[in-house]
């Protein structure tokens, strides 16, 4: 099967703003793929260079077969866009916006579309109210009802979860993942750091440049642990790496030193691994 996006050289620069400096990328079809990043790292300019809203300065983008941004017109049929700020008509009803995305598509079935995806993202009893006045979670939920309502083959999320709530939040992730299993690929920004360990795999932004891809499951066991020792009233740390080896090698080293009154294990989550990576590479490109 064909990769559902395949990026080779791409940049892009704004004026002397340099947002993306030589991209290579491949998602597969089926996959939910996480970009991470701090702000200004070149997430949502890659976003919108998959869908075709910004030219690259260089370099090509292939999406489900099309070259963008040339023939982005075809693919955003099969495209479900979600920006990380909504693009919504405040006036018209949270019904009459969903409505509007899903005419553009000419779907047949397009009342009985709308009304599954309004009851998916809990909007069904407050379709009627105007976009205007909804909260900003629940705009970006009507945001992703506009996204989902043609059934899209590849969905762009800019950030879709923040500000959602727990509950909505594992439903949407529910969601998600059983469209996945209908060979929908989906592409996903966030901040939120439960929410990579989800997906199959995860791309990490620093200025432009994608310095770490890979799976969640590689990424965590790049991990190191902090061991502390408390002996004769003191404590001192050693770093390690897969401490379930070293632990029992360091045991022995220090000869189960009758001192020794405690021991603890600090393991680096997935944020602190990715900050780590972040900073080290930063050393390395210096
Ligand atoms: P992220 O989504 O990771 O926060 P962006 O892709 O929004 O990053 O931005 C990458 C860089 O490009 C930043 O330095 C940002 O200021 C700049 N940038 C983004 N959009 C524009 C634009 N339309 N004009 C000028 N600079 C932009």
């Amino acid at each position: 099967m064909s990769p559902a996006v395949s990026i080779k050289g791409l940049i892009k620069n704004y004026g002397r703003v340099k947002a993306l400096r030589g991209l290579d990328l491949t998602i597969e079809t089926g996959q939910i793929f996480c970009l991470l990043g701090p702000n200004g790292a070149g997430k949502s300019t890659l976003i919108k260079a998959i869908v075709g809203a910004v030219r690259p300065t260089s370099g090509t983008v292939e999406v489900l077969g099309h070259s963008m941004p040339m023939e982005a017109r075809l693919a955003r049929t099969r495209l479900g866009y979600m920006p990380q700020v909504p693009a919504l008509y405040e006036d018209l009803s949270v019904r009459a916006n969903v409505k509007f995305f899903g005419r553009s598509h000419r779907l047949e079935d397009l009342n009985r579309r709308i009304d599954r995806v309004l009851d998916f993202v809990g909007l069904l009893s407050l379709s009627g109210r105007r976009t205007g006045t909804l909260s900003g979670g629940l705009k970006q939920r009507c945001s992703l009802a506009c996204a989902l309502v043609h059934e899209p083959e590849l969905l762009l999320l800019d950030e879709p979860t923040a500000g959602v709530d727990p509950v909505l939040k594992e439903g949407f992730w529910k969601h998600f993942r059983s469209l996945t299993e209908k060979g929908v690929t989906i592409v996903i920004s966030t901040h939120l750091m439960d929410e990579p360990l989800i997906c199959d795999r995860i791309g990490l932004l620093r200025e432009g440049f994608m310095i770490l891809e890979d799976t969640p499951e590689n990424i965590v066991a790049m991990g190191k642990t902090d061991v502390r020792f408390d002996r004769n009233g003191k404590s001192f740390t050693e770093r390690v790496g897969d401490y379930s080896r070293e632990l029992p090698e360091m045991l022995k080293r220090y000869g189960l030193d009758q001192g020794i009154s405690r021991i603890s294990l600090h393991q680096e989550k997935l944020e602190d691994i990715l900050l780590r990576i972040i900073r080290e590479r930063k050393r390395d490109a210096e």
